[in-house]
């Protein structure tokens, strides 16, 4: 591509006339017209993988580095005076997804379209995506995040499917967006969008009408469901999601001589997640309507769907109530009470019935039933839901039970946003990784190679710099680049415990108040967005944006201490604070993390786990061995036994461990309520002491110890740089084109 030539001819303009958006609009519309000329041929058999959340992020960049014209752009771009990130910066990140799960979805299309597997996503098109976080005050607010504009890679189509509700009938319309393999062919990711929307009902912050369902469908993700009629406009979203859905898989299954009774050689439906499990319900609807008898559909359908749980919290397993369903989708219901009629005249159980005694329907019961394949997330979050969670489907349906440990793209994760290590990499072991992820391994030959080890460090040092001066510039930090980076950075829930992190803070304060200084300083760097309804996260980030004042104004504390909680945490930020991490928190309660990505994210830029035995934290601590990883606190059966014993009292931990209780206290202390909200800081102490639903407590001690460590360790440069190469090197396994090559053996089978 000659983008000077390009912009000649577009705007009569040269490169170094151009504004920064004119280039970018000029670079968005030729890659998206170079990514379209590369659509697949069409297979005769498809993957769709449905999901509530795709959370693609920035695609200028990785779409260039796909189509293999990354190097030559910025290099045209430096010739006239231009950086190619500062070109980056003008499109909006997508705001299509939440966190893992979307982020997980995103990945997955990279690699499908890498290996050349005919297969799109499905999805929807929110316009004010989940929403945009600010901090004022020391505590969230939010507002919408407006992603959508003239200039992004969303192609509106002319097709459009009616979606019929109990009191209204709706259009959606479909919307692609390019999905670039590397170096290899081009899929879809199809959007679905009501006609009709209404931006402007959006009133304060993200608050508006949930009620007017034919104007605000597709107004946000995940709108919060902690009222009725919010829970409503999840099930109408969801219903919108897999009615279009169905329709179009039809629809294109019929086009290439689907007869309908073989669907399944023509349609493989991945349901991420519950949300979108109505699909099974509506392609079973739509076969009886197109003359189908029930039963033959329901195993047509059974066939041609296979479900992906992604988490064992009882909360996110969704339960709609049968009258809220017969309100919404009233065609589905007689469906549902077949179904359940069906399991019932086989199995007494009732914790595999779909409609409970209380009337609600259990949707995860439906994908297991009524799909071919259930798979976990992870090796442990497999063997949980085989022999706790799911155990009696387990035993009714062994053959159906199936564990893909997630992966993440390596074009993404290394090659787009660490092209320092990234090149580095390929002088030391050749380009055949970036295909072959275990090639990787091949680094491990230099783990005792001075040069080398120097030269990730430096790496790393140019990496930490470079986050420094980004958020210096975006948010206003002053971080010191000599330090510790130790990040942690996911979804605020009481599980991932962001809360012990925030107590060893506290810790470590009063440790160096008292003084007893570290030797290197350390950074302690938190992102997370919280479920505005989720009253406790919003405490833990009260918390720690006010540990973030207190200390940053202690000028006896700052030179060895610094928090640090990025605002409104996304695809972006992650992108520049992975590569320049030292320390990847990973401390979830074991058992309660059916993966994580970020831990391989973190890992594959040579960061070093500190983590509790759980999710992927299992493998990557399998493979990397106990020297290079830093494990601490109660297995995933002790805390499993512990819960179902009912046993754990936190009152005990905190009145018999002094040092612990000195931290828990300093919430409701005199310093950091004369900075806080004294209802926040005595809820969240409250929280805590009367109840640490996800037992912080028990692995306080064990986390200080093991954090100690690590930091010790931190001080021999040269083994900790071996650290590094070897969870590079052994990063190849979460590669997500490992993942979807296993997803397809096993079950896609395209
Ligand atoms: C990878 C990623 C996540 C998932 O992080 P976990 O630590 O696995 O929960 C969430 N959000 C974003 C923006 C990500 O890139």
């Amino acid at each position: 591509m000659n983008l000077n030539e390009l912009l000649q001819k577009i705007y009569g303009k040269s490169i170094s006339e151009c504004s920064n958006e004119e280039i970018y609009t000029a670079l968005l519309n030729k890659v998206d017209e170079l990514a379209a000329e590369k659509a697949s041929l069409n297979g005769k058999k498809k993957l769709y993988y449905i999901s509530a959340e795709f959370l693609i992020g920035k695609l200028l960049s990785n779409n260039l580095i796909n189509l293999g014209l990354y190097d030559d752009v910025k290099n045209q771009l430096a010739e006239f005076g231009k950086d190619i990130c500062s070109i980056e910066e003008i499109e909006n990140e997508p705001s299509l997804g939440n966190g893992g799960l979307g982020r997980l979805a995103a990945c997955f299309l990279d690699s499908i379209a890498t290996l050349g597997l005919n297969g799109d996503g499905i999805g929807l098109n929110y316009h004010f995506g989940l929403f945009r976080q600010i901090f004022k005050n020391n505590a969230q607010t939010t507002i919408p995040d407006k992603w959508l504009s003239d200039n992004c890679w969303l192609n509106r189509t002319d097709k459009i499917y009616p979606v019929i509700f109990g009191g209204a009938v709706v259009a959606a319309r479909l919307y692609e967006i390019n999905v670039t393999g590397y170096d290899s062919t081009t899929n879809k990711l199809r959007l679905f969008d009501i006609e009709g929307i209404d931006e402007s009902m959006v009133t304060s912050g993200i608050d508006f009408d949930k009620t007017s369902i034919t104007r605000n469908l597709t107004l946000f993700l995940y709108p919060d469901d902690s009222d009725d009629e919010g829970r409503l406009l999840r099930i109408y979203q969801q219903y919108f999601l897999v009615s279009a859905g169905a329709q179009f898989i039809l629809d294109e299954a019929v086009q290439k001589g689907c007869n309908l009774y073989d669907l399944y050689d023509y349609a493989v439906i991945q349901i991420n997640d519950t949300h979108p499990t109505m699909i099974i319900l509506e392609l079973i609807r739509l076969l009886v309507q197109r003359g189908i008898d029930m039963d033959k559909a329901i195993e047509i359908v059974s066939r041609t769907c296979a479900y992906t749980n992604h988490t064992i919290l009882a909360e996110a397993l969704e339960k709609w109530n049968i009258s809220q369903l017969k309100k919404v989708v009233p065609q589905l219901v007689p469906i549902i009470e077949i179904l359940d009629d069906k399991v019932r005249r086989k199995y007494d159980e009732p914790s595999v019935h779909i409609i409970d005694k209380d009337d609600r329907v259990h949707m995860a019961h439906i994908d297991i039933h009524y799909g071919f394949s259930v798979n976990g997330v992870a090796w442990l979050h497999t063997e949980i839901l085989k022999n706790e969670e799911l155990n009696h489907f387990y035993k009714i349906y062994p053959e159906k039970f199936n564990n893909k440990t997630n992966g993440i793209t390596f074009r993404r994760w290394i090659m787009h946003c660490n092209p320092e290590l990234s090149d580095y990499i390929t002088e030391l072991v050749g380009n055949g990784w970036k295909k072959n992820a275990d090639k990787l391994e091949k680094l491990l030959e230099f783990r005792n190679n001075k040069k080398v080890l120097e030269k990730i460090l430096e790496i790393k040092e140019n990496k930490k710099i470079q986050l420094k001066n980004y958020l210096s510039d975006k948010q206003g930090f002053d971080i010191d680049e000599n330090s510790i980076y130790d990040i942690q950075i996911k979804r605020l829930h009481e599980y991932k415990r962001q809360q012990l992190n925030a107590l060893y803070v506290i810790h470590k304060y009063l440790e160096i108040k008292s003084g007893k200084k570290p030797n290197t300083p350390i950074t302690v760097i938190f992102g997370a967005k919280a479920a505005p309804a989720y009253i406790i996260a919003q405490d833990i980030i009260h918390l720690i944006l006010c540990l973030q004042e207190l200390i940053s104004n202690d000028p006896e504390v700052k030179p060895y201490l610094n928090v640090v909680m990025v605002e409104n945490y996304n695809v972006t930020l992650a992108e520049k604070l992975i590569p320049a991490c030292d320390i990847s928190e990973q401390i979830s309660l074991a058992s309660k993390e059916a993966s994580g990505t970020g831990n391989m994210k973190f890992m594959l830029n040579g960061a070093v786990t500190l983590g509790t035995e759980d999710g992927a934290n299992v493998e990557i601590h399998q493979l990397v061995g106990d020297e290079y990883i830093y494990i601490f606190g109660d297995d995933s059966e002790t805390v499993v036994e512990r819960y179902k014993k009912n046993s754990y009292v936190a009152k005990e931990y905190y009145a018999k461990n002094k040092t612990l209780k000195t931290a828990v206290d300093f919430i409701i202390g005199e310093k950091l309520m004369k900075l806080g909200d004294k209802a926040r800081l005595e809820r969240l102490f409250k929280e805590l002491t009367g109840k640490d639903w996800f037992m912080t407590f028990p692995d306080f001690d064990d986390y200080v110890k093991t954090r100690e460590k690590a930091y010790s360790d931190y001080e021999n440069r040269m083994e900790w740089a071996e650290k590094m190469l070897v969870n590079i090197a052994k990063s190849g396994y979460f590669s997500s084109d490992r993942t979807i090559e296993q997803y397809n053996k096993d079950i896609w089978k395209l």
